[in-house]
């Protein structure tokens, strides 16, 4: 059945970020052919790209489209030539800028191991096999936004660097609710990570979790662990976890660290959602965790896979559309598994292939797939 009209907004960005979105509008076709959905794409620029043209990392009119499309999938953005421009109207001006006016509060982290890149972890196979966890991170309040903030000098002339760490009972609960909400359609688990036992701000977070869950959630399975023993536990026991919710720096580490028990930056997806409206829309905006990739740009050389499984995120998070998600990461896998790979997950005895070699193994694998 095809389901209404859904617009999208392509920033495919610098470097590696066209070739790698160039294979998420193949999947977007393949959808519209099978008449599974239609989607309005449109496309701006962004980051040095957008620098180029314009002057400035996001122009007003892109913002504008942003704010007005379901859903934003973002390539990478920034390179060695803008390094030295004005903080300004450097590239990554232009990713804060979206995340800032679509108030994107939510970050989405799953970390997933497939079968066939197991090896890949530094972790022993066993203790990654079959890992699907998702950190969701606070991205817009706590230390990194609190104030006072700043250097100062004292009187005596030695200097004092200040931040701040804040947050109220509104911005814990509007991230800890999408935490329950993603466990509902998970497997029904929250871990609450703070510092509860040396911040007051941790002491906060723990209790305002509490109580939204034993009001709202009493169906999902709530824990609180404090970040220090989370890091632990995320390398030694990661399949413990479902979800993981927690602030904007706790996040910022612990993610990056279940990230490298996937073994790959290629293959990582992410999703930053924002405020859900009166009908239950949410802005969003999906991009792999990848940068750029400059040494390799324009080689037709890069891993479209993280890009591809943001899209997936995309299609779940945004649409609805569990079962086509489930298509793609499906194809994903069964890609992988047929030993197809790009330079950056290549292995003894499995083929390298190219950024568009990828994006035709995952077709062929969604059509497959669909005629099974
Ligand atoms: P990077 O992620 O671009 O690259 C790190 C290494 O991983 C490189 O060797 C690269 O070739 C490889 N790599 C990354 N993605 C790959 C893929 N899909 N397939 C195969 N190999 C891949 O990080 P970096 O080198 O630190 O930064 C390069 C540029 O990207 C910088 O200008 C940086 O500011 C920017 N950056 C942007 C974002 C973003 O847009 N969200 C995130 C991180 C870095």
């Amino acid at each position: 059945m095809t389901t209404p009209n859904k617009k999208i907004l392509f920033l495919p960005g610098d470097g590696i970020g066209p070739e790698v979105m160039r294979q998420v509008a193949r999947l977007i076709e393949w959808l519209e052919k099978r008449h599974v959905a239609t989607f309005t794409v449109t496309e701006g620029l962004v980051g040095g790209a957008a620098y180029e043209k314009h002057g400035v990392a996001l122009t007003d009119e892109t913002m504008a489209a942003a704010l007005e499309v379901d859903a934003v999938m973002f390539g990478a953005v920034g390179g060695p030539q803008w390094d030295t421009l004005p903080f300004a109207v450097r590239p990554e001006r232009g990713l804060l800028r979206l995340r800032k006016e679509m108030e994107l509060f939510a970050n989405l982290r799953p970390a997933m191991v497939f079968d066939a890149l197991v090896e890949a972890s530094t972790l022993k196979p066993e203790v990654v096999q079959g890992l699907n966890i998702m950190i969701l991170r606070e991205l817009t309040g706590g230390v990194y936004f609190g104030e006072p903030r700043g250097i100062e000098t004292l009187p005596d002339g030695s200097r004092r660097g200040v931040n701040t760490q804040v947050y109220t009972t509104s911005e814990i609960h509007r991230v800890a609710r999408v935490g329950f909400e993603l466990a509902r359609k998970r497997h029904h688990r929250v871990c609450s990570v703070e510092k509860a036992n040396v911040m007051e701000s941790g002491v906060l977070w723990r209790e305002e979790v509490q109580k939204l869950h034993d009001a709202e959630y009493p169906d999902v399975e709530l824990s609180h662990m404090y970040a220090d023993n989370c890091a632990m536990q995320l390398v030694r026991n990661p399949k413990q976890f479902d979800v993981i919710v927690t602030d904007n720096l706790f996040g910022d580490l612990l993610s990056d660290c279940a990230a490298m028990l996937t073994g790959s930056l290629g293959m990582l997806p992410s999703a930053s959602l924002g405020g859900a409206d009166s009908s239950g829309n949410r802005k969003a905006l999906y991009e792999p965790v990848h940068g750029s990739a400059p040494d390799i740009a324009g080689k037709n050389l890069a891993n479209p896979l993280a890009c591809i499984l943001s899209f997936a995120m995309l299609l779940r998070y945004s649409f609805d559309m569990g079962t086509e998600a489930d298509i793609v990461e499906k194809a994903v896998e069964n890609a992988l598994a047929h030993g197809i790979r790009t330079g950056d997950i290549l292995q003894p005895g499995t083929d390298q292939v190219s950024t568009v070699q990828m994006g035709d193994a995952v077709l062929h694998e969604m059509d497959r797939l669909s005629t099974s």
